[in-house]
């Protein structure tokens, strides 16, 4: 059922949420776009003006590193000042109400557990851009410490092990969280409702989830601005305003 009006999206995922006991969010750029987190797939976004730097060039070239650092900086006006929009803090309200055992993102903001839900309870399946690590080590790094360290000495710095320090990202190229995988298959198995938010549901392993959950039982609910592929098996697509459809639940 496609809601045929804001209200009607409302009332229907009311009954959902009431009537479920594992509701696991499925989150994409689009919860974070009423943020200030621009979308860097979407047309004009930033991917489709500045090519994204491959994990193997990252990694085999100082430049590479450099440029990525300086690309990050940039970027530090949009992430340093971003607080949670009203669907990060409705899904952190259902969270506290014990009906969300777990959430899947695919954002890299830090803003579900800026919300208020515990880190190990969300599953980040491209990493987290708010902070770095050693890639050799995993010793965590503060942006604000590479980025004095950069300024001052004109490269990116690396880690004492030697390692190189990035930001804990998953980048093109580079292998998925085999951990963060294996966790947001176990949810999506195991909830009864399944709430893709923001995602056009299109990049792997993004696709996978959803089809999951249906397939073991779960009611299905898409809420994104633009149609997906899954539509046509959800119980409830919503095309309106994330912040609008789930604001009501905040607090609830
Ligand atoms: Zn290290």
């Amino acid at each position: 059922m496609i809601a045929p009006d804001l209200d009607t999206a409302v009332n229907r995922l009311r009954d959902l949420i009431e009537g479920a006991t594992r509701i696991v969010p499925f989150t994409g750029a689009g919860i974070s776009t009423e943020c200030g987190i621009p979308d860097f797939r979407s047309p004009g976004g930033l991917w489709t003006k500045n090519k994204p730097i491959q994990f193997e060039d990252f990694v085999s070239n100082r430049e590479m590193r450099d440029e990525s650092w300086r690309r990050r900086f940039a970027l530090e006006d949009s992430f340093g000042g971003a607080k949670p929009g009203r669907g990060h803090l409705a899904l952190a309200s259902l969270h506290r109400a014990g009906k969300v055992p777990g959430l899947v993102t695919q954002n890299i903001d830090n803003l579900h557990q800026d919300s208020g839900i515990t880190a190990q309870d969300v599953v980040e399946l491209h990493g987290n851009t708010t902070y770095a690590h050693c890639l050799d080590c995993a010793k965590r790094y503060e942006l604000a410490w590479v980025r004095e360290k950069f300024e001052t000495g004109g490269h990116a710095p690396d880690c004492e092990c030697g390692g190189y320090i990035k930001t804990a990202t998953i980048s093109f190229g580079q292998a998925m969280p085999a951990d963060a995988m294996q966790r947001a298959e176990e949810l999506a198995t195991q909830c009864d409702l399944f709430l893709a938010i923001g995602s056009s549901l299109v990049v792997w392993p993004a696709a996978g989830f959803p089809l999951l959950a249906k397939r073991n039982g779960a009611a299905l609910v898409i809420i994104n601005r633009e149609p997906t592929e899954f539509d046509e098996i959800a119980d409830l697509v919503v095309r309106y305003d994330i912040g609008d459809v789930l604001g009501p639940f905040i607090g609830h």
